[in-house]
């Protein structure tokens, strides 16, 4: 339930100027009175439980019944709770919520993508709220939600426009399990659920979501301890059961916290690389002048578990003219030689004000067939949902309204893309 203090940001530019490495979050989650239980592990449902005056032979049992409720059968209220006594029911009623974060605005592009921007409370009474955006890609085979794990990021990552966002400020646990919730409540995606009704049909198993990426707005390693607690709930096997091999973690390559996803989260793990040199990544992923290329490959060397079968993914965004020519696809191959990887091309998507371009498509092909003919798996990511501003890198939430020239701009990709 507690949120994590962001390690303090070495704020300062650089010397010689440039963009400074990390951003101070400027705002905090402040617990309302009424306490969600969504998100809480269950020694923490058991201490709520205790602060209700259940006695502790009871607690584990109750948890039990609460954790089937809310992550089996997606219980909106504790009046749906049928195997739970009246009595208990109305005092659970008026000291907790099952509340979700709400959803301010839905949108659904032409192949299939839905975008939520959901709702979250501010720090302060009648501030503006929070907002973060989750994505939900169908696919022939498997229904992947994306979720964020920030209120905008604390890294200023050139070709990000998460990164341009001002406010800053880490999701609870509760926040982060909420998307899947509400994602499922959207899309009917729970025993004796009505699916929307435009054609979209159950993938894997008979439900919508079956994988989970935490590669929407936010840096998940420095929010460790909630996206843990979250990541650890969406994998219990007596809940939303979603096995941590389809659950995928990414990040920009906070090194400390990689052995410790590994030890404590264990699910598969990606790394935006995006660069093949230090002077180049520096640039593009400034936190790498904390964390240079070799440091972060060496954590990714030790990752427990890898095998052929089981690679870390690692994303690089085709930047055209900038790290997309034959010869970086050579020495990324020679950079990630003995590591089980398979490497993540992804179409650099714009969006309003940057000066980045996305690699031309012959590029992007002969890059990938370097890579290829080295022996990895080289898919280049399917931009998706490019018409609703859902492909990676473009959630920036409405926080900061669009000036009147980015309406114009987004616009106009929406009708060329
Ligand atoms: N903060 C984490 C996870 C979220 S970003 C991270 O950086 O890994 C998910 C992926 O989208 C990352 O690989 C990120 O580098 C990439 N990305 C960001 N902006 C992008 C853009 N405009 N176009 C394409 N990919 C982008
Ligand atoms: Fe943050 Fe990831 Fe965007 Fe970098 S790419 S600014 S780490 S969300």
């Amino acid at each position: 339930m507690q949120t994590t203090p962001i390690p303090a940001a070495t704020g300062a530019a650089p010397p010689g100027g440039g963009v400074p490495l990390e951003k101070t979050p400027s705002e905090r989650f402040v617990a309302p009175a009424k306490p969600s239980l969504v998100g809480m592990t269950r020694s923490e449902l058991a201490e709520a439980l205790g602060r209700i005056g259940v006695p502790e032979r009871e607690r584990r049992m109750r948890v039990q019944q609460l954790w089937h409720w809310i992550y089996v059968r997606g219980a909106q209220s504790f009046e749906a709770m049928s195997n739970i006594g009246k009595a208990l029911r109305t005092t659970l009623d008026a000291h907790f919520t099952l509340a979700r974060p709400d959803v301010e605005a839905e949108q659904i592009s032409v192949d299939g993508t839905r975008k939520w921007l959901l709702r979250l409370p501010g720090e302060h009474p009648g501030e503006r709220p929070h907002l973060v955006e989750c994505v939900y890609i169908p696919e022939a085979d498997r229904g992947t939600l994306c979720l964020s794990s920030q209120v905008g990021c604390t890294l200023n990552c050139a070709f990000c426009h998460t990164g341009t966002q001002r406010l800053v400020r880490n999701l609870t646990a509760g926040e982060i399990v909420g998307q899947i919730l509400v994602a499922r409540d959207r899309l009917g995606d729970w025993p004796g659920g009505t699916p929307p009704a435009n054609g979209l049909v159950p993938r894997d198993g008979g439900r919508f979501v079956t994988n989970i990426v935490m590669m929407g707005m936010g840096e998940p390693l420095y929010n460790f301890e909630a996206v843990r607690d979250a990541l650890l709930i969406a994998s219990d096997g007596e809940g939303l059961s979603l096995s941590k091999r389809r659950i995928t973690l990414s990040t920009s390559g906070v090194v400390p916290n990689i052995p410790r996803a590994g030890a404590e989260i264990g699910t598969m793990l990606a790394v935006s690389l995006h660069a093949v040199n230090d002077a180049l990544r520096d640039q593009l992923v400034p936190l790498n002048r904390k964390y240079p290329i070799a440091t972060l490959l060496e954590a990714c060397r030790n990752y427990p578990g890898l095998s052929n079968a089981r690679r870390i993914t690692f994303e690089y965004v085709m930047l055209k003219d900038v790290n997309d020519s034959p010869a970086d696809a050579r020495a990324l191959v020679r950079l990630l030689k003995g590591i089980p990887a398979k490497i993540n091309l992804i179409p650099f998507n714009p969006w309003p004000g940057t000066t980045f371009e996305c690699s031309d498509w012959e590029r992007i092909e002969q890059f990938s067939e370097i890579v290829f003919d080295a022996g990895y798996a080289s898919p280049v990511r399917t931009p998706r949902g490019r018409d609703i501003l859902a492909a990676c890198g473009q959630l920036k939430s409405a926080t900061e309204k669009l000036s009147a020239r980015e309406r114009m701009a987004l616009r106009a990709m929406a009708l060329t893309e």
